[in-house]
């Protein structure tokens, strides 16, 4: 399986990092040694003095599919979970200075924390769905996925235009603003409305 992320589908996370609103999707790959689940820790790595937190609503890809028209788009995934981008800021700063792609500050292991996954029909409106994150039980991001530039169906139309996707796959769908450092000792949990996704430590 691949997990394949968007950038930048936030207005307001776009702007809290100074970058431009995209014209199309901003897409970047993670290797599939990059799921952490279960709500197991995350351990601070030793090449970063400055990981982030993303909270996102993360898809999981049922089928097949290339060149996916977006009226179909909604057949290509069934379920709907939550996962933490965990993104060293400082190098992808360093590389986007230079114009460098930005993998190794978003692929390295463990930075695809993942929560369960529900079935998407448990939800009334999926393209209206509200999530947010506590960590140490302060509010730290409160998104909607009404605020996303680009929509689920629009993000599987334009990925699956390059990249095929398979069963398994995931897609997170962007971050919305309040991205913040992690420490060690901190407590994460999110939810989707009022249910719980994650819980789970930085170590
Ligand atoms: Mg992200």
């Amino acid at each position: 399986m691949k997990v394949i992320a968007i950038g930048r589908n936030y207005a307001a996370h776009a702007k809290e990092l100074n970058n431009p609103l995209p014209d199309a999707p901003v897409i970047f790959l993670k290797p599939d040694t990059a799921v952490l689940k279960d709500n197991k820790p995350f351990y601070l790595p030793d090449f970063s003095a400055d990981i982030h937190y993303e909270l996102e609503v993360v898809l999981k890809v049922c089928k097949e599919g290339k060149h996916i028209a977006e009226k179909f788009a909604g057949n290509y995934f069934d379920e709907v979970g939550l996962g933490i981008d965990f993104t060293a800021r400082d190098l992808q700063s360093k590389f986007k200075e230079k114009g460098l792609p930005w993998e190794l500050a978003k692929a390295f292991d463990n930075s695809a924390a993942i929560s369960k996954f529900v079935p998407k029909s448990q939800f009334e409106d999926i393209s209206a769905l509200p999530f947010s994150l506590k960590i140490n039980d302060e509010l730290k991001q409160d998104g909607n996925t009404n605020m996303m530039l680009f929509s689920f169906e629009q993000i599987i139309s334009f990925v699956s235009k390059y990249i095929t996707l398979k069963k398994g796959d995931l897609i997170f769908t962007g971050t919305p603003e309040g991205v913040g450092k992690v420490f060690a000792g901190d407590k994460l949990e999110a939810w989707i409305a009022d249910e719980q996704f994650l819980n789970f430590e930085i170590k």
